[in-house]
């Protein structure tokens, strides 16, 4: 069977290997296309096309953007990584547009987060932060600094003490919501489907629901396979897209060296096999919208 990867991260954002060498694992590992979908930014799609049409490997445009989902019904909110595709045409200008201002925000966000750290005596500043991030700086470099510091033991427990969800120095970014996001990716000629659900971690029957207004308000598709899907759960978000009837689709979210278990177009321990023809009906769909 033809296998492809629809998310995955280079060094122009959060990974570990340069697009180029992306391109090059990805032939090396017979996925025969890939999607990059770094957080933000498509500078390391642009840069791997040379790459893509020589080594022979089908290029997707992609994108991962971070926005807020207000539970129905509640004042609690989550943060919902949706991943856009434009797997026909490149995006229209105001969505590049837009997308600056998205970087913008991300990035003052790493400056409170910077100075909440040094609050605390973490000494980690904004700029050792973008020379290791460069065009998108983001957690995972904060996480990389706190390791080489010594002030963690690991890159997981970076996230627990310091830079995750639950942790006392956490700076939320002030996103979009996930409605104004899914309305900007669809304006701008792309697919928005909602990242790797399992993060959402809301039980079935709400997640149902949010799903279905997200639907409501232009959600397309449903990352059903995902490296942090088990068996089961890929069984169940498969059935959960079909009955909602949004598009499956599926990625590794290859990040290299930072996220070692994770394998280009395979997962881990090889959870993952994304056939092509979630491609076929991506294309299908972009064509149609
Ligand atoms: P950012 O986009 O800068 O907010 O960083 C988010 C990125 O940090 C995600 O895309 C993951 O790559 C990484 N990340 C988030 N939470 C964790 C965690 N608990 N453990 C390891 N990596 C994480
Ligand atoms: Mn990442
Ligand atoms: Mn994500
Ligand atoms: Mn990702």
């Amino acid at each position: 069977m033809k296998l492809i990867d629809l998310h995955s991260h280079t060094t122009e954002s959060d990974g570990t290997l340069t697009p180029e060498d992306l391109v090059h694992l990805a032939s090396e590992s017979n996925v025969s296309a890939l999607a990059i979908t770094d957080h933000d930014t498509f500078s390391g799609f642009n840069k791997a096309r040379s790459a893509a049409s020589t080594g022979g490997v089908e290029l997707i445009q992609g994108i991962e953007l971070n926005s807020r989902l207000h539970l129905q019904g509640s004042t609690r909110h989550r943060s919902v990584h949706l991943l856009a595709y434009f797997p026909n045409e490149a995006p229209g200008q105001a969505f590049l547009e837009w997308l600056e201002g998205q970087r913008t925000e991300r990035r003052e966000r790493n400056r409170k987060l910077a100075a909440a750290l040094q609050e605390r005596d973490i000494h980690v500043t904004l700029e050792e932060v973008e020379a290791r991030g460069r065009t998108l700086a983001g957690r995972t470099h904060f996480a990389q600094i706190l390791l080489e510091k010594g002030y963690v033991k690991t890159f997981e427990e970076a996230f627990t003490l310091y830079l995750g969800e639950n942790a006392p120095t956490h700076v939320e970014r002030q996103s979009q919501t996930a409605e104004q996001t899914i309305d900007r990716i669809r304006n701008g000629g792309g697919i928005p489907t909602v990242a790797h659900p399992v993060r959402l971690a809301l039980p079935r029957d709400v997640e149902r629901n949010e799903l279905v207004r997200l639907k409501a308000a232009g959600l397309l598709a449903l990352e059903v396979f995902h490296s942090d899907h088990s068996p089961e759960l890929q069984v169940y978000y498969s059935d959960l897209a079909r009955d909602l009837k949004l598009l499956p689709t599926g990625g590794s979210d290859f990040h290299g060296a930072v996220k070692r278990n994770i394998r280009l177009g395979s997962g881990i321990d090889g959870n993952l096999r994304v056939p092509y023809q979630f491609l076929e009906r991506l294309r299908e769909l972009a064509s149609r919208s």
